[in-house]
């Protein structure tokens, strides 16, 4: 088949805005004789006018060929071989160009047949993501018609929806992060085949989707993401009882606040992003909450911290169990976090002299969540100004002591 070839004129595509060394090693597997281009994300990105995250190529080079011209080259992966070259910091993605059958329905376990330039695209998920930019004629090749739906704010799979969410049903989460951080509307088609196959969803791994999830709560988009999974059914089949609590107007009213506020502009820029298990809490605060405030009106009991931290427990098992693995040292840290809320505003209103912090390495993480609360639940403004002046007092006596880093 012909591609369609746009020129600069009609796609707008600065070349400056092309990463310089994706442009040189671009240059270089041409002049070694390959074909190479810039593919997937970063076209797209740069068609919408918008900044791309990461350069990658495509190339007819083998994943060796690839490595014999590159010293800093490395090869990764056993299944799915790509050559990873690194400029200090920066790691550009080679990969060569691939076949798949677009037309199979089994669920793709390997994918490693090489291919030409057309196939490699037409394995691709969404026409938007199948463009290849050439930064040397300046031209955008298309053998799928991503142009056109870019500029038409259209979401379509390339080729049969039904088929291709089948052979990888996390493609399903791909199209609602992409309506979610475009605002586009989703094909008919595609839309249909979305409610015929969410249920093949649990086929996919688990690891795979729970990444999709913490990155898109980390987008500046994860309001519109999980509403949208919520609305389209598939939270129901992921999180089951995250999308029973959300049934319940005023959870899921404050737990879209969370994720409102997690988006606004001033917390993805002061933060960078939010870590993941402060991320996770959002989701899981306004259900302890509720829960806890029941159980003290049930016992008329004084509870204390070991409950709430007990509770927190049962209900990250009860939200993610059974789909989803979630790491224990994560899990450790969201119930720290939660748990130090009921800290912070404590259900028994006493008379404190001196606000004590605990021997706790994620006490800082808990603030940091009480801080973003407190926008959300802005009543809590004094207590939160007091714990965290306690908070600068106790850095400053013992400037070492809560230092320690969150990797996660
Ligand atoms: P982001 O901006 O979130 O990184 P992206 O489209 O670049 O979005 P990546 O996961 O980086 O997403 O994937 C790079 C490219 O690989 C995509 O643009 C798409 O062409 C292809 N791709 C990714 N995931 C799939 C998939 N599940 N099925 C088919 N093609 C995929
Ligand atoms: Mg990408």
């Amino acid at each position: 088949m012909q591609p369609k070839i746009y020129t600069f004129q009609e796609h707008q595509i600065p070349v400056k805005k092309i990463d310089r060394h994706a442009y040189y090693v671009i240059q270089k597997l041409r002049q070694a004789g390959f074909e190479a281009y810039l593919v997937g994300g970063s076209v797209r990105d740069l068609l919408l006018n918008r900044k791309p995250k990461d350069f990658d190529i495509s190339t007819s080079a083998r994943p060796e060929e690839i490595k014999s011209l590159f010293r800093n080259c490395l090869l990764i992966g056993k299944r799915f071989r790509l050559a990873h070259i690194r400029f200090g910091k920066k790691l550009l993605e080679v990969s060569t160009f691939r076949s798949g059958d677009p037309t199979k329905e089994d669920l793709i376990l390997r994918d490693n047949a090489w291919g030409t330039a057309e196939e490699d695209v037409l394995r691709r998920d969404f026409t938007i993501n199948g463009l290849y930019y050439d930064p040397e004629n300046e031209t955008v090749i298309d053998y799928v018609g991503g142009v056109e739906d870019a500029k038409g704010k259209t979401l379509r799979t390339i080729g049969k929806a039904e088929t291709r969410f089948r052979q990888d049903p996390v493609r399903m989460i791909r199209l609602l992060k992409f309506k979610a951080r475009f605002d586009f509307i989703v094909d008919p088609l595609s839309m249909e085949a979305l409610y015929e196959c969410k249920e093949e969803i649990i086929k996919s791994s688990q690891a795979r989707i729970l990444e999709e999830l913490l990155r898109m709560l980390e987008s500046g988009s994860s309001s519109p993401f999980f509403r949208y999974l919520y609305d389209y059914g598939l939270l129901e089949l992921l999180l089951k009882n995250l999308a029973k609590h959300l049934q319940q107007s005023s959870i899921h009213t404050q737990i879209f606040s969370y994720l409102d506020e997690v988006d606004n502009k001033s917390w993805q820029d002061l933060t960078k992003s939010l870590e993941r298990p402060i991320l996770l809490c959002c989701l899981l605060f306004p259900i302890l909450h509720q829960q806890i405030m029941m159980s003290v009106k049930d016992s008329q009991k004084q509870l204390h911290l070991g409950h709430i931290a007990k509770t927190s427990t049962e209900l990250i098992h009860n939200v993610f169990h059974p789909f989803f693995h979630i790491p224990k040292k994560m899990k450790a840290i969201m119930v720290s976090i939660l748990t130090s809320q009921f800290r912070f505003t404590p259900l028994q209103k006493k008379q404190v002299k001196r606000l004590r912090i605990p021997r706790d390495p994620f006490f800082s993480l808990g603030l940091k969540f009480f801080k973003l609360r407190v926008t959300v639940e802005p009543e809590h403004l004094k207590s939160y100004t007091e714990w965290s002046e306690a908070m600068f007092q106790y850095k400053k006596g013992k400037p070492h002591a809560r230092s320690k880093k969150v990797n996660l």
